[in-house]
């Protein structure tokens, strides 16, 4: 059986990927900090499921990590655990240099003496796959895309501390024969999303009747993927990735943010429309712009498709309707975040 050490597995992406890995009929263990974005309501589907083993407790607890990986003895670790919302970083980038970068360092010498332990096959099949973003890249003018060439350029303390993870992936796999992969994606959505960030806070803000708020003017592109297509991808670079490789992971679908939240007012009027029937984009409210906001983000995924053939399953059309109608059906899930309750509960029940 097929066993993963997955880091960050109560979070928005690791929490989907968890679940659909668990479906599959793969043991998973689920090392995560649960910090505020850590969140068990999400995999309360697993409770009582053999195959799905909880641990509270931090990446960077080496000791820890050594033991979890000598009683588990899994094929692979695939990080997911990091502080990952640029405007925290802009409040506090402390957090993200202690968890991404001194974080990730710890996770990777664990990993390193455990696989320099392993024997014959279980030694070769080893993975360790570091889950980053294109942020890492910096920001793109009306042309162009990132591939996994492009020059490192990170503009915020979320993106340079994201960078500096990779560069230690990177440098473990050269200086240690570390079998690593790294996969740097764009911007997720889907269900499972904190809504801090902008697709699921939009969702909430508009059916609350709040003001709708967007940075700058709103004009700020990213390249939309939906989070199933993402655990998929990493998923096929767990597979058959080339060891020590990095692999951009995009959704083929740039949109500028106004777009977007005009997209999930259209959707969500014609889905729930407002008691008074105003359309809710009467609802947008411009604000100042985060500082150093990159202006467009855009990925060329052609060497995932072309070496390992995965392409993403959904466009944007299909993709917000599906996260719309997610929200919609799992207003509890919101609810308990909104207020809090979902940290209150379930930390108890950490192995
Ligand atoms: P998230 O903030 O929703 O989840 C992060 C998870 O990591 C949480 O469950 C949190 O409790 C856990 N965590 C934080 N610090 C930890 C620590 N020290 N030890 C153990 N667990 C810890 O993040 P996400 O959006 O799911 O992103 C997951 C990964 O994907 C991150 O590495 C992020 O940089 C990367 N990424 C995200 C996006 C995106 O659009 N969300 C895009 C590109 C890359």
């Amino acid at each position: 059986m097929t066993t993963w050490l997955v880091t960050g597995g109560a979070g928005f992406i690791g929490g989907n990927f968890v679940l659909g890995a668990v479906g599959d009929g793969i043991r998973v263990v689920n090392l995560d900090a649960l910090t505020y974005a850590g969140n068990r309501d999400t995999l309360a589907s697993l409770d009582g499921d053999a195959n799905h083993v909880f641990v509270h407790g931090d990446i960077g607890d080496r000791a820890l990590v050594a033991k979890l990986l000598a009683e588990h003895r899994p094929d692979a670790v695939v990080n997911f655990a990091a502080e990952s919302h640029v405007d925290r970083s802009i409040d506090g980038p402390a957090a993200f240099i202690q968890t991404n970068v001194v974080g990730t360092l710890a996770l990777l010498e664990a990993v390193r003496d455990h696989w320099k332990s392993l024997e014959g096959e279980a030694k070769q099949a080893f993975r360790f796959l570091h889950v980053s973003t294109d942020e890492v890249y910096g920001t793109l003018g009306e042309t162009g895309k990132f591939s996994e060439t492009t020059p490192y350029a990170p503009n915020s303390p979320y993106s340079a501390s994201k960078a500096a993870s990779d560069h230690l992936v990177r440098a473990f796999h050269h200086t240690y024969g570390l079998p690593t992969l790294t996969t740097n994606c764009s911007n997720n959505y889907g269900p499972y999303h904190f809504p801090e960030k902008l697709i699921p806070l939009v969702i909430a803000k508009a059916l609350a009747g709040e003001p709708l708020p967007v940075y700058g003017d709103g004009k700020q592109v990213r390249d939309w993927l939906f989070v199933s297509d993402h655990c998929e991808a990493i998923r096929t670079v767990l597979a058959r990735g080339r060891v020590g490789e990095t692999y951009n992971v995009g959704g083929n679908a740039e949109k500028q943010n106004i777009e977007v939240v005009k997209a999930i007012c259209a959707l969500l009027d014609q889905r729930r429309p407002r008691e008074d029937g105003q359309p809710r984009e009467s609802q947008i409210a411009y604000v100042a712009d985060r500082p150093g906001h990159d202006r467009r983000y855009a990925i060329d995924a052609s060497k995932l498709r072309d070496e390992l053939g995965w392409e993403p399953k959904y466009d944007f059309e299909r993709g917000i309707a599906e996260t719309i109608d997610w929200y919609l059906d799992h207003q509890d899930w919101v609810k308990r975040v909104l207020d809090g309750s979902y940290r209150l509960e379930r930390i108890g029940a950490a192995a």
